[in-house]
């Protein structure tokens, strides 16, 4: 009997010269599992003393990354990157409204509601019952309406009308001011004060409502107890030190327009940003770090793609912190057939994250759980995802029907496509690097990414590794064991996974 171990370490599997993707091999169950899963944390530095509970960026593409899912993905624990596909009728960039997403998000509070739907005291019961019809978040229906001068969002309060000030069937013709708890009834609290502050307000006064009004009487925020319920449902935020949603933000390699996006961006409380190019290993790149460190030094920069140590080399000594390793893998992606120059996702990730301390975020081609297991397990800090996210409820686009099979989908597309026009900007206008389809809809970020979270736990705990840093130690000293598989790389080199 030979006690020789089962399979490759990934030194073997990832020979020189073969193009060894996802689907090329599998991780072999070869360690005596005695892990709990609460010891394990799927925790990932990007640098700049950024930590994400959740190792998941969301990719700074049109259809994927704006305010809902930046909000969404940090509450879960990872991280959005505003895209930079904003334009002005004229189809030249309007850098205002991408710095407008990082206003957003920086200002999200959660458990304070920014604007809530306001009525006026003028309106009859039924009009506010249709406008709460037209303004319904998912599948609640809004009972609760502060009453502000005109309606006005943030107008003067002038009282409150709650679910049990009004009946559906008694009073639609009655105006709201016949109704409401009026100013000199109300229990209001004035700006500033904090969520537990709040809460404590809440409780104290038996109060399900809590409406909160500036110096000046006017309304700026409501809170709920229901809203603060969920408040504790989201432990894993990625916040900064003031306590606000961390997110990033795209910025092209030209420096027209990088430069005024950098000082706006950051000006607006954006915590690092992406240079965002296919191609990253180029002078245009170098130039763009050396800018953003010396202007912006306690900032994150990520910079890529690249998808070798050649590049990844040359990058760690310009002093970026992070990079997206990956090149012609993306499923909207057509770089590999337009011009010749990819690598296979996962050969990529494992020979460029071991060539520098930079930290790797694997980006483009994952398709499912465990290839973000995989992507992770041979050396990839973090995941960039496109696909995996394109489709839910929080990514830009509405929701169509399918006319062949009559399943909802959304839109996704490369940001390299013709449809997306970045072109002339980023260089795509004659030869297009991507193309544009539809993807199933996915429902929201808060049940999708528990359930990737959930796959990852599993998956650390068969391996019996309590954080991503033990992960990559057992993967190189040869402790983590693969076995080869025979679905060729070509397939993720192509257009895959979406309807065209
Ligand atoms: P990408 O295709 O996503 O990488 O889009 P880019 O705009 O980054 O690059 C498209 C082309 O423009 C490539 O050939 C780059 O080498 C080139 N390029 C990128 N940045 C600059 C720049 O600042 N100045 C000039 N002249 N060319 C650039
Ligand atoms: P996915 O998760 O869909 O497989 O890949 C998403 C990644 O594909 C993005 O993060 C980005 O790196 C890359 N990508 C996005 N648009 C394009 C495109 O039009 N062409 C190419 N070559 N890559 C793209």
């Amino acid at each position: 009997m030979s006690n020789q171990r089962s399979g490759l370490s990934a030194r073997e599997l990832f020979k020189r010269g073969e193009g060894v993707t996802y689907d090329d091999f599998t991780i072999l169950n070869t360690t005596y599992s005695e892990i709990d899963k609460s010891d394990i944390s799927l925790e990932a530095h990007l640098g700049r003393n950024i930590t994400l509970r959740t190792p998941i960026v969301a990719s700074p593409m049109d259809t994927v990354t704006s305010t809902a899912m930046c909000i969404a993905i940090a509450l879960e624990g990872g991280i959005g990157c505003i895209h930079y596909n904003f334009k002005n009728p004229d189809g030249s960039p309007n850098i205002e409204e991408q710095i407008k997403v990082v206003e957003q998000v920086k200002r999200f509070e959660n458990g304070f509601i920014e604007n809530p739907v306001t009525v006026s005291p003028e309106q009859t019961i039924r009009e506010v019952l249709e406008s709460s019809q037209r303004n319904k978040v998912g599948k609640s229906s809004i009972d609760n309406f502060p009453v502000t001068e005109n309606g006005e969002p943030h107008g003067k309060l002038l009282g409150l009308l709650r679910q049990q000030d009004y009946s559906r069937r008694l009073h639609t013709n009655v105006q709201v001011k016949d109704r409401m708890v009026p100013l000199d009834k109300l229990i209001m609290a004035e700006w500033p004060i904090t969520l537990n502050q709040a809460n404590a307000m809440l409780w104290e006064r038996h109060l399900l409502l809590l409406p909160i009004a500036d110096k000046k009487g006017k309304l700026k925020y409501l809170v709920t107890r229901s809203d603060l319920d969920k408040n504790d449902e989201f432990p894993l935020t990625t916040k900064d030190e003031n306590k606000r949603l961390r997110v990033l933000f795209a910025v092209e390699t030209r420096p027209e327009f990088a430069y005024p996006r950098l000082e706006r961006g950051f000006a607006s409380g954006a915590d690092g940003c992406i240079i965002d190019t296919s191609q990253g290993f180029s002078r245009y790149e170098a130039e763009m770090i050396k800018y953003i460190l010396q202007k912006f030094p306690d900032k994150l920069i990520i910079g890529g793609n690249i998808s070798t140590p050649e590049a990844a080399r040359l990058l760690a000594k310009e002093g970026l912190h992070s990079y997206r390793n990956g090149q012609g893998t993306g499923s909207i992606c057509t770089t590999a057939g337009a011009i010749g120059i990819s690598r296979a996702g996962a050969a990529g990730i494992y020979h460029s994250a071991k060539s520098s301390k930079m930290a790797t975020i694997g980006d483009g081609g994952l398709r499912q759980v465990g290839d973000i297991v995989k992507t992770l397990t041979i050396g990839a800090d973090a995941v960039m995802l496109g696909y995996m996210l394109a489709g839910t409820q929080e990514s830009p686009g509405e929701v169509e029907i399918d006319e062949g099979t009559g399943m909802p989908i959304k839109i996704y597309r490369g940001m390299g496509s013709k449809e997306a026009n970045v072109g002339g900007i980023r260089g795509y206008s004659r030869l297009p690097q991507g193309v544009q389809g539809n993807v199933n809809y996915k429902g929201s970020v808060h049940e999708w990414i528990p359930l990737i979270r959930d796959g990852l736990i599993s998956a650390f705990q068969v391996m019996n590794v309590s954080s991503i840093e033990e992960l990559h130690k057992r993967m190189y000293s040869g402790e983590i064991r693969f076995e080869r598989r025979t679905i060729a790389s070509l397939q993720e080199s192509g257009v895959h996974d979406i309807k065209k």
